[in-house]
């Protein structure tokens, strides 16, 4: 294959360019600086008076901490984003922000929140939905939503995100919005298993899955997990290949079942669940030829970018700009669309990366 590398552009101009595919991306866990700082002066003229210093929300940013530190972070981020308002604010920034990086389909999660007295989830969720609807008429990005399940919140709350996840499905006008669920949230509280019967009738009301696992060690759930053959994608997956502590059983079964992995580099470096990027299980996946998606996670909370995280990739493992795009539109096939709009999509970020090659003479 040509290694594609061009004198013309440069690989971190290149990565910005690049039309991409955004697979993994929590909404609160996405806010800008920017925005952060607007809910927070929203919040003072609005009259708060037990706010998080604005100084320590934002220095905190982008700076490594544990996983358990991470959660604390994001309980304050959801102290700022508890009224419709925020969640609009929010919701448009975050997609502006992907647009910006040229994010050509975007696939949000959040998990819907009830704020007593101000918001209901049904609220939140509402809300987002319309957000989307308006964003997607203004730019060029679809985007879709996961509904994400918090396994610290226990399985009563998973059955309520299903019953509010079919209520918008089945809705004319969000139709199809709402594509699938994430299972996220501190992967040390609770056990997966106990939620699969709720992943097991969301798979039959046609959802597709999204599961944080082996985020951290932990074979027995992972391999409960993944021989359920619920999983359409692993979010993390960090502890799966044999390569990285995890197990030639697991191995096989994530092979067997070709099941997309969502890589968050800089999440997981940052959050410490991985030591380094040298040591990071990309690496493993990608010398089995497994279907991979660069994505950022919570781009906010480890201030980065779905362009960085390419450049990050690129360079740890020596990826060519002809390997980038093909992730690019590998990563197509690994979206929760339909057929048909999966195949226009493909067209069209193919379409894309030929005009990209015309453009700056890069050998794609
Ligand atoms: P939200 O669902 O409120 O829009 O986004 C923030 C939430 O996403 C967090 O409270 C957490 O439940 C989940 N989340 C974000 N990043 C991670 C991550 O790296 N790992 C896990 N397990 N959950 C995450």
């Amino acid at each position: 294959m040509d290694t594609g590398n061009s004198e013309s552009v440069d690989m971190k101009t290149f990565c910005k360019m690049l039309p991409k595919i955004e697979l993994h991306a929590h909404l609160n866990g996405s806010l800008s600086d920017a925005t952060i700082l607007r809910l927070l002066q929203d919040k003072r003229s609005a009259g708060a008076v037990d706010l998080p210093d604005s100084a320590e929300v934002v220095i905190k940013r982008g700076h490594n901490r544990t996983l358990e530190d991470c959660f604390t972070v994001f309980g304050i981020i959801h102290c700022l984003t508890d009224n419709v308002s925020a969640i609009e604010t929010i919701t448009r920034d975050v997609i502006q922000d992907f647009v910006a990086e040229n994010v050509r389909y975007l696939e949000l999660r959040t998990t819907p929140k009830v704020i007593p007295e101000k918001m209901t989830k049904e609220q939140y969720i509402e809300t987002v939905l319309n957000v989307m609807v308006e964003e997607m008429q203004r730019s060029d990005i679809i985007v879709r939503l996961l509904l994400s399940i918090d396994r610290a919140r226990g399985v009563g709350d998973a059955w309520d995100t299903l019953k509010i996840a079919k209520k918008y499905k089945n809705t004319n006008k969000y139709k199809d919005l709402v594509c699938g669920l994430d299972v996220s949230g501190n992967p040390n509280a609770g056990n997966l298993c106990e939620y699969l019967p709720v992943l097991q009738e969301a798979k039959e009301s046609g959802f597709k899955l999204a599961v944080h696992l082996a985020e951290i060690p932990n074979d027995s759930e992972t391999l409960a997990i993944l021989k359920s053959k619920l999983v359409d994608r692993i979010g993390h997956g960090s502890y799966i290949h044999p390569g990285s502590n995890g197990s030639h059983e697991m191995l096989q079964i994530v092979k067997q079942q070709s099941i997309p992995i969502e890589i968050c580099i800089s999440s997981n470096i940052m959050s410490g669940t991985v030591k380094n990027i040298a040591d990071h299980h990309f690496k493993h996946w990608r010398n089995e030829g497994h279907p991979l998606i660069i994505c950022t996670d919570d781009k906010g909370v480890f201030n980065t970018s779905l362009s960085e995280e390419f450049l990050m990739c690129a360079e740890a493992f020596k990826l060519s700009m002809s390997d980038l795009a093909t992730l690019s539109l590998t990563a197509v096939e690994s979206t929760f669309l339909a057929k048909e709009e999966k195949n226009l999509l493909h067209l069209s970020v193919q379409k894309e990366l030929q005009d990209l090659k015309e453009k700056t003479g890069i050998l794609l």
